[in-house]
């Protein structure tokens, strides 16, 4: 079993919705139990325009392998996340592996810890919520101080 941290954002569309099937379709997921979500925050869009995100951020422990959990999380966000207005319609739901327990890949089409994580507000508030004990990633928080961000 391997402790993994996912990051769920949502931009279009019923958000709250959005996030609560989402964290429910995680906790469905073969092999995998759901330790904690955290709360809801809204945050400005960050390098891109367009409507005000909900995000946030799930704790699961899986016997999926990595590479696995991002196929289960980009069917997810097929499933749930996208309307269907008309066709390459903007996605609703954005499904992040962030860390998948202190492992490091490299792979064409996964990359943990995600790149970005530590240059996100977004991500880092709620993931401080439920993994407190992770002062390391605490630190870079101190630098983004200009990214808007509540709690909702
Ligand atoms: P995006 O459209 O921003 O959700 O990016 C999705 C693409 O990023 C997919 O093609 C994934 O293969 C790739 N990717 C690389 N590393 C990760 C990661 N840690 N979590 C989610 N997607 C990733």
């Amino acid at each position: 079993m391997t402790e993994a941290f996912v990051g769920l954002g949502a931009n279009l569309g019923d958000k709250d919705a959005t996030l609560h099937a989402a964290l429910a379709a995680l906790a469905a997921l073969p092999g995998t139990r759901l330790l904690a979500a955290s709360g809801f925050y809204r945050s400005a869009p960050v390098e891109a325009s367009g409507p005000e995100y909900l995000n946030a951020v799930a704790c699961i422990e899986t016997e999926l392998p990595a590479e696995t959990l991002l196929d289960a999380l980009q069917a997810i966000e097929q499933a749930h996340g996208r309307e269907r207005p008309y066709i390459n319609a903007p996605r609703t739901l954005d499904m992040d592996l962030l860390l998948y327990g202190d492992q490091s890949v490299a792979t064409p089409r996964l990359t943990v810890p995600h790149p970005r994580m530590t240059q996100r507000a977004f991500v880092l508030l709620p993931l401080l919520e439920i993994a407190p004990g992770r002062q390391d990633l605490a630190a870079h928080l101190l630098t983004l101080a200009d990214q808007r961000i509540e709690r909702q």
